[in-house]
């Protein structure tokens, strides 16, 4: 059995060498050559759209191999066969880096914080605000002020939601949210608004996964309120040009609120830049562990937000007669927080900042491209999403094989991707389906395993 690119699949699936380990040393589709730029988030669609006649840029050193040797759970097998982790998109392995801070925090270090006149409390405290400013260093924030921890994206949505939503939506106003959305970002603005009476308008998608621009532009009013725009779909992996349209929606007096879960780990973000009033991401989708997230908010926005729950941490004095509430971060962030994910979120994060970040990323852009010509030869596949710039997300139907099944019969290969709806059925809805697989990949995923990927669909398709 042989792969698209000729490598030599079969069951144990995996050639000797990694084509990557000569980077480019073999070549990108012309649709996607554009995306090794690192220019994605700024290319106008238009010139996104065109094969780009610029000449390749040189190949960047990337060791793949001294980043998976970080992470113990590639290395382990499932169902008989190396575990392939293609289901990154849901979540992300941990490196020892993490499991090693979280397990120290509960073996050894474990304190609350912000309120202990003890050496312990006074360490736990050092190291919960450290994963703060980890936190505004990776979202390029200065004010540590603007990052307030939840539990994770959802959360995060939900606060904003609820706090900001109530105290500014009115009868009528528009909430515009991308059609590409995770139910996270959408559910929440469908409650607020009902409570208010405001409106939630879908923006559009092209066939190929982009937003419409046009379409937002004639959409975008006096009585638009916020936009909800993820920063990268996890189900069609499109990557919206989300400066452009932050800038659109300000000139109309809206706030934007930016769904980063599936943007940190894939490339450099900097809010600063994107002008987002909002910006939301979960720390097991950028090896951290669950249970703990970020809301990036601009400080003068949060400011003007009354909190939404109430409790310990979060007041400045109590009495039954008043109360008045501490400064931000903590006025938004009432009782015990996650600490142990604290602890763990400033391990990954300080992992994350110990790669070369661009040469991670054009790695996993060169990886994705290589993965979509791969996938794109295995007869009767169907692939949803193919907008230009597109994160490593590649979710497809195979003709007359289930999603579930064809799951099940890559699980028993060892693996792990996911099928279903993604929590994102307006996205699917756009493409007629409801159900699909996705095989999401991460900066420590190989050609070596996209192509054990490719090999099981062609079994399953029975070539
Ligand atoms: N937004 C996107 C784009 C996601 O992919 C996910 C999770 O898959 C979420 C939001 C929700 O994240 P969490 O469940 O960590 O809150």
């Amino acid at each position: 059995m042989t792969t698209p690119d000729g490598h030599g699949g079969g069951t144990a699936g995996f050639p000797a060498a990694d084509p990557f380990s000569s980077a480019g040393a073999f070549p990108l589709p012309s649709t996607l050559s554009h995306a090794v730029t690192g220019a994605r988030y700024w290319l106008p669609p238009q010139a996104a759209l065109a094969p780009s006649a610029a000449p390749a840029p040189p190949p960047v050193a990337f060791d793949v191999e001294a980043v998976r040797r970080e992470f113990p759970q590639l290395h382990r097998e499932v169902n008989g066969r190396p575990l392939v982790w293609l289901d990154n998109g849901a979540t992300t392995l941990k490196p020892r880096q993490v499991t090693e801070a979280v397990g120290e925090h509960y073996a050894r270090d474990t304190s609350n914080v912000h309120r202990g006149a003890h050496a312990l409390a006074r360490q736990a405290t050092q190291v919960y605000e450290e994963g703060r400013e980890e936190a505004a260093k990776l979202l390029r924030t200065r004010d540590t002020g603007e990052v307030v921890f939840v539990r994770g994206t959802t959360e995060a949505v939900n606060l904003v939601a609820q706090s900001w939503g109530r105290a500014n939506l009115g009868v009528g106003d528009e909430i515009l949210v991308s059609t590409a959305e995770h139910h996270s970002n959408l559910v929440p603005w469908q409650l607020i608004a009902a409570e208010r009476r405001a409106r939630v308008v879908p923006i559009p998608l092209l066939p190929d996964g982009r937003l419409d621009q046009d379409a937002y532009r004639d959409l975008l009013g006096n009585k638009t309120r916020l936009v909800a725009l993820t920063h990268a779909s996890n189900t069609l992996g499109t990557v919206p040009p989300v400066a452009e349209m932050t800038a659109l929606a300000h000139r109309w007096g809206a706030r934007v609120l930016v769904d980063g879960a599936q943007a940190v780990c894939h490339f450099p973000v900097d809010v600063t830049e994107l002008d987002a009033d909002f910006y939301a991401f979960s720390g097991h989708k950028v090896f951290a562990p669950t249970g703990i997230g970020v809301l990036y908010g601009k400080r003068e926005v949060l400011e003007a937000m009354p909190p939404w729950q109430g409790g310990g941490n979060m007041i400045d004095s109590v009495s039954f007669g008043r109360t008045s509430y501490a400064p931000l971060p903590h006025r938004l962030e009432a009782g015990t927080g996650h600490i142990a994910g604290v602890a763990g979120l400033r391990a990954a994060l300080r992992y994350l900042g110990s790669l070369d970040r661009e040469a991670a990323t054009a790695y996993e852009e060169r990886l994705t491209a290589y993965a979509t010509r791969a996938l794109s030869a295995v007869p009767g596949i169907r692939l949803l999403g193919t907008a230009p710039g597109k994160i490593g997300v590649l979710t497809f139907l195979v003709a007359g094989a289930d999603p579930m099944e064809l799951a099940g019969l890559l699980d028993r290969q060892g693996i792990a991707v996911r099928a279903g709806h993604h929590c994102a059925q307006p996205a699917l809805a756009a493409y007629g389906v409801t159900s699909a697989v996705r095989a999401s990949l991460a900066v420590y995923n190989t050609a070596r395993e996209v192509d054990a990927l490719a090999s099981a669909l062609y079994e399953a398709v029975g070539v």
